[in-house]
């Protein structure tokens, strides 16, 4: 008796710290995972491209490979072929995506993790069945992605939806990219972080102890756990968050008027202690809120899977435009 594996479709998000690649089914789900280290930014690209396809052929278990879609975090052109640039990873305007079409004998999809993230809620996640969706995406900073009338939204350049460099404050803190100002200086896991390093120096915490007295020690986790056992100087840092979130939501929602803006990041595990502030501030912000539909601000449902669920559907896809 012979037996054919049916192929499978394979998304994989490479991020600064891991590479973590999954099969995922035509629902949406992911039915096995891999994972590797990521080898770095001053290494040869090779390395790194090494660990992708350790983590695709693991998690592929054998079965032959329909696809791949690779989430990069990073500036991917708008042709879908080449990573421009990416804080954390050595390529450097190269074909990735021929390179490792190369290497898996299989088409490639290439694109940034949150348009994947983005793709991946407007199919499966908290934007199901809506035709346009903003995902912002809030880790370290802000990521984002926007899906209008059913299509992602990749820009001339394909650099749609760098939402996080947006000024909300002229002159404002000053930010990695060089600006001042920046959406992410005030609503994203380091704005968390900061501002409750600032109340800290104004009036007694839980977070004196969790530092140790250090405040140079704080992290964000400290921080949600510290807000969800009651702290008030832990749930004031989210109230700013989430006020700053919403402030830049209502800009997004008055230049696309998306029928839903969906949260996701690690820092959105913190609910509604996070969006009912910005909630808030969206209708307080968003011009025109009375006499308009404001969209709904709800929490990402797909988690830290949601790059590589939507890199395989953005793989699946193009194979089914072929
Ligand atoms: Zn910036």
């Amino acid at each position: 008796m012979t037996f054919t594996a049916t192929p499978v479709w394979v998304g994989v998000d490479v991020g600064g710290t891991k590479v973590l690649a999954g099969v995922v089914d035509d629902l949406g789900r992911v039915v096995r995972t891999a994972r590797r280290t990521t080898p770095g930014r001053r290494v040869d690209i090779a390395h790194v491209e090494d660990a992708l396809e350790a983590a695709v052929l693991e998690a592929a278990a054998g079965a032959p490979i329909a696809g791949v879609g690779v989430a990069a975090a990073g500036f991917v052109d708008v042709t879908g072929q080449r990573v421009m640039f990416a804080p954390h990873l050595p390529w450097q305007g190269e074909d990735v995506r021929q390179r490792l079409s190369d290497r898996w004998g299989a088409p490639v999809v290439l694109d940034n993790d949150a348009n994947c993230a983005a793709v991946a809620e407007s199919t499966y996640g908290a934007a199901r069945g809506c035709r346009s969706a903003i995902t912002v995406t809030m880790g370290t900073g802000i990521g984002g992605g926007i899906v209008m009338d059913g299509r992602l939204v990749r820009g001339a350049n394909g650099m749609a939806g760098e939402f996080g460099h947006m000024q909300v404050v002229p002159g404002g803190r000053a930010c990695e990219c060089g600006g001042h100002g920046c959406w992410e200086q005030y609503s994203s896991g380091n704005a968390l972080v900061r501002s409750a390093r600032e109340l800290m120096s104004e009036k007694p915490s839980v977070l004196e102890e969790s530092t140790g007295g250090e405040p140079p020690r704080l992290t964000g986790p400290m921080v949600s756990d510290a807000a969800a056992a009651g702290d008030l100087v832990a749930r004031e840092a989210f109230i700013s968050v989430g006020d700053w979130l919403g402030v830049g939501v209502a800009n997004l929602v008055a230049a696309l008027d998306p029928d839903v803006v969906v949260v996701g990041g690690g820092v959105s595990a913190a609910g509604d202690r996070l969006l009912g502030p910005a909630r808030d501030a969206l209708v307080r912000s968003l011009v025109g809120a009375a006499h308009r539909g404001v969209p709904p601000l709800v929490p990402a449902m797909l988690g830290p899977e949601a790059g590589l669920v939507g890199a395989a559907e953005l793989a699946r896809q193009a194979q089914s435009r072929r």
